[in-house]
């Protein structure tokens, strides 16, 4: 067995006010990289990590994902999130699915306990029904979706996570309530493996930002080409990514750890919210924001 340096980035979306606080998220992701670290230096897999940082983001009700989705244009909560292994790819991932509290962890039973890659809709449901997931009772008292930057049609609050484990392992996981009044059944980026989420023995991503553009992007699936055939750092791959949503007309971010525990967090919106572990143990958290 070898032993690496461990290394995570979890996000809490590439959407930003220009005059908001985010006092309180950016305390939250410093305390979830505290948290990652302690799994991390316990020998815990790259995949539980994710699973479970992305599951405290979606119940704490401060991002565009789990408690704090955004309602569609029925008024109906439909929930998107993936999960993949990078050491053996596999992968699960859950679209449009509508009741639980936890869509990253029906993605992960997706992936462990049916032939598939992705259940939509009501087939996501009834596998987390059977699974015994925690259901939300009350949609109306239990989601408090977030507010919506001026000027944009769209709030950009997707979370996600990436981890670099001590047996040199790479996870990624995505979940979010998707684009404010989207239309029912429009799926996003992030359960698209590829798209918004992806993770392979080099690398591990996750995307957030306007769905559609990074699916016309192919936009965490280009990050791993351009490693893999071009030999770039995760930090060219995730630029070169970014430039081609931006060439499209979108914009976001992108986290991105490699194997030997280098990081990637660059976006092109008004700011990402993101928390990081880097390989030497240090923890940095922040909104950043382009001026
Ligand atoms: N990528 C997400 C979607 O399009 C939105 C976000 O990142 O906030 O569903």
């Amino acid at each position: 067995m070898t032993s690496t340096p461990v290394a995570m980035v979890l996000h809490g979306g590439a959407g930003v006010l220009a005059k908001k606080s985010y006092e309180r998220e950016v305390t939250h992701m410093r305390g979830l990289a505290a948290r990652g670290k302690a799994m991390l230096n316990d020998g815990r897999s790259a995949l539980d990590v994710v699973e479970t940082i992305v599951y405290e983001l979606e119940v704490s009700g401060l991002y565009v994902a789990g408690k704090g989705s955004s309602p569609n244009t029925d008024n109906r909560y439909e929930l998107d999130a993936a999960i993949m292994d990078g050491e053996t790819r596999n992968a699960g991932a859950v679209a449009a699915m509508e009741g639980f509290v936890s869509p990253v962890m029906a993605a992960r039973k997706v992936m462990e306990s049916t032939p598939h890659v992705m259940l939509a809709g009501w087939g996501a449901n009834r596998l987390a029904e059977r699974e015994g997931l925690e259901r939300v009772e009350e949609p109306e008292s239990y989601y408090v979706p977030a507010a919506v930057p001026d000027g944009r049609a769209y709030a950009t609050g997707t979370v996600g996570c990436v981890a670099l484990d001590a047996q040199g392992r790479l996870a990624a996981a995505t979940s979010t309530g998707g684009t404010l009044k989207k239309t029912p059944g429009r799926v996003g980026d992030c359960p698209l493996i590829g798209a918004g989420t992806w993770a392979d023995q080099d690398i591990a991503v996750s995307c957030t930002g306007q769905g559609e553009f990074f699916i016309r992007s192919l936009a965490a699936g280009t990050v791993a080409a351009r490693i893999r055939y071009l030999h770039e750092s995760p930090e060219e791959a995730a630029q070169w990514a970014l430039k081609d949503v931006k060439r499209l007309g979108g914009d976001g971010g992108i986290i991105a750890v490699g194997r030997d525990g280098r990081i990637a967090t660059p976006y092109n919106s008004e700011g990402m919210k993101c928390a990081v572990l880097h390989a030497d143990g240090r923890i940095t958290a922040g909104v950043q924001e382009l001026s």
